[in-house]
């Protein structure tokens, strides 16, 4: 009898949990999950903050934002279940349809002070990923893997071993793990960059190509009093530029886990044009952003961070906060007041802050169905392999299209 070479999954986060889910019920092949996070125990805690300040389920890799810039820490998880088992529990697009019923929308009664102000500010309650619990995708995975219908290598990809175009050893440092087929899921800074360190780029080009997130600039409300919330976000407010570009403003009731004295107001341009990459230099990988590189984009932020200074500013927030600080040296709001056009734009490109919803540094590598072109069993399934950034909190568009391409895998298995 021969044994079955197996599927092996790099990255066991938000899409690749949905792959190993989703072909697991396709399949009876078996299937191999490269994970180095661990499983969390936090999916009935509501507080974001709360969670993300378990610094077992994430680690920070750097990055920059605009051209020239300097290198800034990312967040990126580090834990079974990706960037949803420590997420901000916003879901502002569609819902997942497979997922019904897993999430529900906020409430008054979720709301904090921040929330309210920007709910009376046109603001709407967001839906959350949550109904009782946090969606978490690495909690089905982990029944999978008691059951002993999934295996976990809980150490992190090195590299792929390739030869004559088909992939057949997946490295970590301990382990030698042969596949049948490969599917990268282990996020949009992490796939490009394994696929570089593997020397792909000489079979496929493209590698890294089109890295974006979202601009965002974030001030800080210390608060005239302080309330504990169950929630740290449960409110957004959309609108659009002069230009039609997407803005989201999003109201925190934190500022982290340590500190309720204060709130936090962010700005986000939710479709950018302008596109960065991964790339390998000498010395590291780096994760350039390159954020702000058109006209549109920086006349948008522009507009956006002008609508930011009103909200910060308006009665509402204005009854419920000391002041408006716009940098971490604490400087008030007022400073930005007689900036010029020229001198609001470089500001803004200064005090970017950072987001983790890095995605598309693979659009340009794979076909629709997910297949890395020119290589015989390798996919991609994860943020990287999106279009463009998603024009709404980024979780949603991940797991549809995660799903799909599971879905599309496992019916070639059939
Ligand atoms: C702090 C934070 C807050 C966020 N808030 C929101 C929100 O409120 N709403 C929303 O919709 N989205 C939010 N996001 C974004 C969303 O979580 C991501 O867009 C989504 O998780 C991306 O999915 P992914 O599968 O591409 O990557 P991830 O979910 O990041 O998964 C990648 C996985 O790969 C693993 N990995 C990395 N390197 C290796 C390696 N060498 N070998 C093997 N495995 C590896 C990691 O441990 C991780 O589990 C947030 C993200 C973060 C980090």
């Amino acid at each position: 009898m021969t044994t079955q070479l197996p599927i092996v999954v790099i990255g066991g986060g938000t899409a690749g949990c949905t792959v190993v889910s989703t072909l697991a019920a396709m399949t009876t092949r078996p299937i191999v999950l490269i994970e180095p996070g661990p499983s969390s125990v936090h999916d009935d805690e509501a507080a974001f903050f709360t969670v993300l300040s378990d610094e077992e389920l994430s680690r920070e890799v750097q990055v920059t934002l605009v051209d020239g810039g300097s290198d800034q820490p990312y967040v990126q998880a580090n834990v079974l279940g990706g960037g949803s088992a420590i997420n901000g529990l916003l879901l502002t697009g569609d819902e997942p349809s497979f997922l019904s019923g897993l999430t529900r929308m906020a409430t008054e009664a979720d709301c904090g002070q921040m929330a309210t102000a920007l709910l009376a500010e046109n603001g709407r309650f967001s839906r959350m990923w949550w109904n009782g619990g946090r969606w978490n995708p690495g909690r089905a995975v982990q029944h999978l893997v008691d059951e002993g219908r999934v295996t976990v290598i809980a150490e992190s990809l090195t590299y792929l071993e390739h030869a004559q175009r088909v992939i057949t050893v997946a490295h970590t440092t301990n382990e030698a793990i042969e596949g049948s087929l490969f599917v990268m899921c282990a996020g949009a800074l992490a796939t490009p960059a394994l696929l570089l360190l593997s020397s792909l780029e000489r079979a496929v080009s493209g590698i890294g190509d089109g890295l974006q997130n979202h601009p965002t600039i974030t001030f800080t409300l210390p608060l005239k009093k302080t309330i504990s919330q169950r929630f740290d976000a449960t409110v957004v407010r959309e609108s659009r530029s002069t230009s039609d570009a997407k803005l989201l403003t999003i109201a925190y009731e934190r500022t982290n886990a340590n500190d309720e004295t204060s709130g936090l107001l962010s700005i986000s341009l939710m479709d950018p044009e302008s596109r960065g990459g991964v790339w390998r230099s000498n010395t590291a990988m780096q994760n350039d952003f390159n954020m702000l590189a058109t006209m549109r984009d920086r006349l948008a932020m522009r507009e956006a961070v002008r609508e930011l200074i009103s909200t910060a500013t308006s009665a509402s927030f204005s009854a419920i906060a000391e002041q408006v600080l716009v940098d971490s040296d604490g400087t008030s709001v007022e400073v930005l007041d007689g900036m010029k056009n020229a001198e609001l734009d470089e500001w803004i490109s200064e005090h970017l802050s950072v987001v983790s919803h890095a995605a598309s540094s693979c659009h340009e590598i794979v076909d629709s169905d997910g297949k890395v072109r020119g290589v015989g069993n390798l996919y991609v399934a994860d943020s990287s392999i999106l279009q463009s950034v998603p024009p709404c909190s980024p979780a949603g568009p991940v797991v549809i299209e995660a799903a799909r391409i599971a879905r599309t895998i496992g019916e070639t298995l059939k």
